[in-house]
């Protein structure tokens, strides 16, 4: 009997960093284990926010940045399908397909539209709405229907699990309602996609506020050298309170302590704790500690992705053979969406 088949996406941002590691690579390559995984390079939602050609040239050459993490991590394209959005078009049609059967009010009350709107249209919370009222032409409507497009990646591939956190259970409720109305009005065609909830840890970046995060400069990436992580960590926000070697510090409160218990053992985690807390080690030293581990943690998956670096010509082949599998699945998924709709099939 065939595994249960997963889809995951990630838009195409270059290389990543320690918090998309963490969060979703390292759940990726276990899944591998128990699934049939389909993992997908989504550049034409990355095209949703760009708005010129050179934000639009450099999402694709962020595509193979990011392949190379991606393999590096773990995952490996005999098992799993890997391969670009763009590449298998169906997912164009379904979108437009999909967008027929969804009323425009589900995908006005998104709460992450209402949140894009306002990153593009620079506005605050309350000139949101107006924005949209007046039409802004930054709001396109590649954004309204970034959920429509979602349900096409995952349906396309008839797909029965989507990896989510807890926080993005919701935005898969759209996508299982868009299918169920579908299955509906069409007759039942798609399973409807479950979450598979992954218990991923929220790592913050150096700033110790938010989220890590490419956009807000807080990130540390992965492929660094060992040179540029030790800096970067330099930088990090510790316990504002501790402003001299001599003050205790407070490790709860330190991201950078938060870190260590991902990277170091546990008995130098209890190290760290007894130690700053008595002001017996300095933040300076402190950083230097987790720089080293973080750095051996990574050593192996930097050096593997050094060697796929240096072979363009493999990369480039594993995508089309990606492409290549996902394409059969999509095309027969296609034919079935065209009867079940009573379109003519398309010519061969
Ligand atoms: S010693 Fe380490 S854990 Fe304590 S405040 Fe400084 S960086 Fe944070």
């Amino acid at each position: 009997m065939n595994s249960p088949r997963v889809f995951s996406g990630m838009r195409p941002t270059g290389r990543l960093h320690l918090g998309n590691y963490l969060g979703a690579l390292q759940n990726w390559v276990v899944l591998q284990e128990r699934y049939e995984c389909i993992y997908c390079v989504v550049d034409v939602h990355a095209l949703t926010t760009v708005q010129s050609k050179e934000d639009a040239g450099q999402v694709q050459g962020n595509i193979r940045e990011m392949v190379l993490d991606w393999l590096a991590a773990g995952i490996d394209p005999k098992r799993s399908i890997l391969f670009v959005q763009s590449h298998v078009p169906e997912v164009l049609t379904l979108h437009a397909l999909l967008s027929m059967v969804t009323p425009l009010g589900w995908l006005m009350r998104v709460p992450t539209f209402k949140e894009k709107v306002r990153q593009v249209t620079k506005a605050s919370a309350n000139q949101s709405e107006e924005a949209l009222a007046m039409g802004d032409e930054h709001v396109s409507y590649g954004l309204l229907g970034y959920p429509v497009l979602q349900t096409a990646d995952i349906i396309l591939y008839k797909a029965q699990y989507v990896p989510v956190g807890q926080d993005q259970v919701p935005h898969l409720e759209l996508a299982r309602e868009i299918t169920r109305r579908f299955n509906r009005t069409f007759g039942e065609t798609f399973p409807e996609p479950q979450a598979r909830l992954t218990e991923a840890p929220l790592i913050l970046g150096l700033d110790g506020k938010d989220k890590m995060s490419k956009s807000l400069n807080n990130h540390v990436d992965l492929a660094a050298t060992p040179e540029e992580t030790a800096a970067r960590i330099r930088t990090a926000f510790t316990d504002p309170l501790r402003l001299r070697r001599s003050d205790p510090g407070r490790p709860q409160v330190c991201n950078v302590y938060s870190l260590h218990k991902l990277f170091s053992t546990d008995s130098e985690v209890k190290t760290v704790y007894a130690e700053c807390t008595t002001a017996k080690r300095g933040c300076v030293e402190c950083k230097g500690h987790l720089a080293q581990n973080i750095n051996a943690a990574l050593a192996q998956f930097r050096q593997r992705r050094a060697e796929y670096a240096a072979n363009p010509a493999y990369v480039d082949e594993m995508l089309a053979v990606g492409a290549r599998r996902a394409h059969a699945i999509a095309k027969a998924t296609m034919a079935e969406v065209r009867e079940k709709m009573g379109l003519t099939p398309a010519p061969a």
